[in-house]
């Protein structure tokens, strides 16, 4: 398998679709789509909500919350005895 061929199809005046984000190329629009919807344009899922950061993966949002926001997010959690769960039970006569 020698790869001489793919440099002469380079060579051809071949339309290509390239990814803007990422750099692919693709043969084929509907490839490029599919690429886009699927892998490079999936919006990531994850993201802090102390900053702009996101990601695709909830572990990296997690070691990014223990490394960045470690400190606020102490604070974050730590609330004020605020909520009050106790009910008032007034059966009145
Ligand atoms: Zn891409
Ligand atoms: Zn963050």
């Amino acid at each position: 398998m020698i790869e001489s061929r793919t440099l002469g199809y380079l060579n051809c005046q071949k339309v290509t679709y390239p990814c803007k984000n990422c750099g692919k190329v693709y043969n084929y629009y509907s490839s490029l789509a599919r690429h886009l919807k699927h892998e490079c344009g999936v919006e990531p899922k994850f993201h802090c909500p102390l900053c702009p950061y996101r990601t695709k993966h909830k572990s990296s949002l997690n070691t990014h919350l223990n490394g960045r926001h470690m400190k606020l997010l102490s604070e974050f959690y730590t609330m004020p005895n605020g909520n009050k769960l106790s009910s008032s039970m007034n059966a009145g006569n």
